[in-house]
């Protein structure tokens, strides 16, 4: 389960984001559990934004997440073709792997198995009156349940946020098997120290070019530059920024900018595509990656560009929330060849440096 959207979650990183080394944590919770048991099927839920890459890193199966965790629990029992299914938490990932084969020794002896711990603080009605700790369990994951037996649950009962509960509830047999701290949630940050994110520098490319558009403005690099012809485009025709995209792209591993922002959509037009590269680094952040530095080349027979390139340099360092020097811009014609030596058009190249973040 790894369809959240971490609203409670204190990091620009998405939970199921966060790396452990190279890996996000849905990658590595999965990992783990793969390399000690065997099952007939793996499928990770994924936000409907997310699953594109999911199924692109992974060959597991993926189902798209709902709004809420049974929503999601829903979508991926469609794809489940056993008689039993294991429903781990990618939010669970460093559950020790003795809980998991104390749940799966259980198969049979119940309609759903989960792991579960005693309770050690009092718990008390917001009046103050004392619950009976002895008689109360905190419920983990993972639990194992009989597919049909969580399908009927489901279809007839609601709210509930785990798969014993429910089965419960709708009169189904459940059992609890001996619990860790170590299985436990990771929901607001900081509950467990993440190992230390992959040092790695990840370098992505990319290019673009545009024809003469007369009486449009001229944009490069979200700067206004004075020019009869501006760009023929479905955006503002910011070729230097394009380029920028697709570099940071490239470095995430995450597609190119037609695939993100395609021009078939007309959300799109005549958008700033400044407004395109802070979407794109929202993204990236989300999925546990920084932009560290970048350079553009700017390839034009004209206008010229010299006296725009430290104002183009400034914006990009402050859209990428950069310093100064680690963006660089720079100017170059073809000495009158080629499309742009004909002045046809513009075009651009880019390098982006990224890292890994938590
Ligand atoms: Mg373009």
């Amino acid at each position: 389960m790894s369809a959240g959207n971490s609203a409670r979650f204190r990091s620009p990183v998405k939970k199921q984001w966060l790396r452990v080394g190279e890996e996000p944590l849905w990658e590595f919770a999965a990992r783990r559990v793969l390399a000690e048991f065997e099952f007939a099927k793996t499928i990770v839920t994924a936000t409907p934004a997310e699953a594109r890459i999911v199924r692109a890193i992974s060959d597991y199966e993926v189902a798209e997440g709902g709004e809420t965790r049974e929503e999601s629990l829903r979508n991926a029992l469609t794809i489940v073709e056993s008689e039993w299914v294991l429903v781990a938490d990618a939010a669970r990932a460093l559950t020790p792997i003795e809980v998991i084969a104390r749940v799966l020794a259980e198969k049979g002896a119940a309609d759903s198995i989960a792991p579960a711990l005693k309770v050690v603080d009092t718990i008390v009605t917001e009046d103050g009156e004392a619950a009976d700790r002895e008689k109360l369990r905190r419920v983990q994951t993972p639990q194992l349940s009989r597919a049909a037996a969580l399908r009927e649950a489901l279809a007839a009962k609601s709210g509930f946020s785990d798969e014993t509960t429910l089965i419960a509830a709708f009169g189904g047999k459940v059992k609890y098997v001996e619990g860790d701290e170590l299985a436990g949630k990771l929901t607001y940050g900081g509950e467990i120290a993440p190992e230390a994110p992959s040092g790695a520098a990840l370098i992505g490319q990319g290019f673009d070019a545009h024809a003469f558009e007369a009486g449009k403005p001229l944009r490069l690099c979200g700067v206004n530059v004075p020019s009869d012809f501006g760009l023929k485009a479905h955006s503002d025709g910011d070729a230097a920024i394009h380029a920028l995209i697709d570099a940071i792209l490239g470095a995430a591993g995450l597609g190119d900018i037609g695939t993100l922002f395609p021009d078939s959509d007309q959300t799109y037009k005549g958008i700033d595509s400044a407004e395109l590269l802070a979407r794109t680094v929202e993204m990236i952040t989300r999925f546990g990656f920084k932009v560290l530095g970048a350079d553009i080349t700017i390839i034009a027979e004209k206008p010229h560009l010299e006296p725009h390139k430290t104002l183009m340099r400034k914006n990009l360092a402050r859209l990428l929330a950069l310093r100064y020097e680690r963006v660089n811009v720079k100017a170059t014609t073809t000495e009158k060849m080629g499309f742009t030596g004909r002045g046809e058009g513009i075009a651009a190249q880019a390098i982006a440096v990224l890292g890994y973040h938590n």
